[in-house]
């Protein structure tokens, strides 16, 4: 049998994705010895930036919302006294719905006068304060702590979400298709299309599921201040790494043992002993680390919250000086074969952005939602076929509505759930959808009954993306501060 290296860290954290690299920054920045596991030779998980073929281009998330002061994200940073090479732009993507564009503006003014061109209706101005006002109102509640680590606690903590029960009651017993027909009576096909569109993104579910606070707070999130990362998501991680005590890349964990002091962690011919452990890993993926026990029950207990949602993603580099915007959401009148949603969201490197593309040329990240069981246990030949026709289905369709020539293209490939399932072990993406009959206490927080194990990601408290799993970053530290 081999011989194992030991070492021994105050916090072992599973998993490069926003929530363990931001989880390992933050601890380390309160003087613990911390150690980040990541299986990839990057970090950023659904976040990351990664090379094909000596192209660069964004994994999954394009786009970095919330980065102003008192935001949680801008406070995160703000706190490790990280300088992150972002510039500010005001549109936050493009609604592009037949031949029609409609900016989705981070100033409501602009935008109420954009969207008075494409939808006009009397009741516009009213509504979009309204989107405006509860967004802002909403955010600046940061008050709560959620934890589930006895009943107990979680009494507790469902008390300190009282003053948000309190300002949006209203919103939250109704739900969101009822709370937008009451508040623009009458609104067009098309002009309801866009708002689910909006929504899908961000709660991955639709107005007639989620609550009306989800569907205020998403159809808002544009309002909230965008920023372009410079080289990509991945840069951002660049910036956090050096905040970390110790990053380990290219290594898997393969199991995890309880012990009296805390876990033994396994990975390669190493093994890890720490007090605390974070895991970063989805919480219906976390099961197969710990053998047959409570802890394997706890997390297997989870499975059925994989929902089958995932991504089909498209990369491509362009060679053009088109005066491109930096997202787009490109609705469609039906959706393609294979995928779920009528909407494509497309995303370009900057122009100015060497280190994403070459000069004249633009790096693309277009995702659009699927099935994982639609690629999952196909035969190769089939799989194969399905993904190039989408491939070449979706470019078409992409050059067609930006005014591109396709052989602008100098390099493209497509992803599917089995690509995300393989490189970040997770196939389900865009973690649990926020909806009216899940709401958010019903999912795991960043504590379990097992002490010294702690959870952060978007299968977790508080949501998906970065304003979503930070808030649950800010959720462990006050845990672990308690
Ligand atoms: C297509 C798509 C588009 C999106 N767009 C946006 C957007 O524009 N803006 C936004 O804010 N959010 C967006 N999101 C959501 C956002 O990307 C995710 O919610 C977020 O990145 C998830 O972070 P996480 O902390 O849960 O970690 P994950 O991204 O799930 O990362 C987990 C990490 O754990 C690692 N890992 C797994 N198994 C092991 C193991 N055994 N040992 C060690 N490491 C392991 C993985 O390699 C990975 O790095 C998008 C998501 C997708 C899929």
């Amino acid at each position: 049998m081999a011989h194992k290296a030991i070492y021994t860290y105050d916090t072992v954290v599973v998993g490069g994705g926003i929530g363990g690299t931001c989880a390992a920054a933050m601890l380390s920045s309160k003087g613990k010895k911390v150690l980040l596991l990541e299986k990839e030779p990057y970090l950023g998980g659904c976040s990351s930036t990664f090379s094909h073929q000596g192209f660069r281009y964004n994994t999954g998330a394009t786009t970095f919302a919330g980065f102003e002061e008192g935001m949680p994200v801008h406070a995160f940073f703000k706190a490790l006294h990280v300088t992150l090479p972002t510039s500010p732009f005001s549109c936050a993507f493009v609604q592009v719905q037949k031949g029609k564009t409609l900016p989705r503006f981070e100033a409501l003014e602009p935008f109420l006068e954009a969207l008075e061109r494409v939808h006009p209706h009397p009741q516009n101005r009213a509504f979009w304060e309204e989107i405006w006002r509860i967004n802002r109102a909403f955010y600046a509640h940061q008050g709560y702590v959620f934890s589930k680590r006895s009943w107990g606690d979680f009494v507790r903590s469902l008390v300190s979400f009282l003053p948000i029960a309190r300002a949006f009651f209203p919103l939250l017993l109704r739900r969101g298709d009822a709370y937008v027909r009451a508040k623009l009576p009458g609104l067009s096909p098309l002009y309801m299309a866009t708002l689910e569109a909006s929504l899908r993104i961000v709660t991955q579910t639709t107005t007639r599921e989620a609550s009306a606070l989800s569907t205020v707070l998403a159809l808002g999130y544009p309002f909230l201040r965008n920023v372009y990362v410079q080289g990509g998501m991945g840069a951002l991680f660049d910036a956090l790494e050096p905040c970390i005590t110790h990053v380990r890349k290219k290594t898997p964990v393969t199991r995890i043992l309880p012990r009296s002091y805390g876990f033994e962690i396994h990975a390669h011919h190493e093994v890890f002993h720490t007090r605390t452990l974070v895991l970063n890993t989805p919480v219906f993926e976390s099961a197969k680390f710990f053998e047959p026990g409570p802890i394997q029950e706890y997390f297997t207990r989870f499975a059925p919250l994989d929902n089958d949602q995932s991504a089909f993603m498209v990369y491509a580099t362009l060679r053009t000086d088109a005066p491109l915007e930096h997202h787009y959401q490109l609705l469609l009148d039906a959706p393609f074969p294979h995928t779920t949603s009528d909407a494509l969201f497309v995303s370009f490197s900057d122009a100015n952005d060497t280190r994403l593309a070459p000069p004249r040329h633009r790096s693309m990240t277009l995702s659009v939602h699927t099935k994982s069981s639609w690629w999952i246990g196909l035969p190769p030949a089939l799989y194969k076929a399905q993904k190039s026709a989408l491939v070449s289905q979706i470019l078409d369709q992409v050059c067609a509505t930006l005014g591109l020539e396709k052989s602008c293209i100098v390099h493209h490939f497509g992803a599917t759930p089995k690509t995300f399932a393989r490189y970040l072990g997770r196939a389900q993406l865009g973690g649990i959808p926020m909806s009216y009959t899940r709401p958010f206490f019903l999912n795991p927080s960043n504590d379990t009954p097992f002490r010294g194990l702690y959870m952060v990601g978007d299968t977790t408290f508080a949501a998906q993306g970065w304003p979503g799993v930070i808030a649950g970053v800010h959720n462990l530290q006050k845990l672990l501060d308690a």
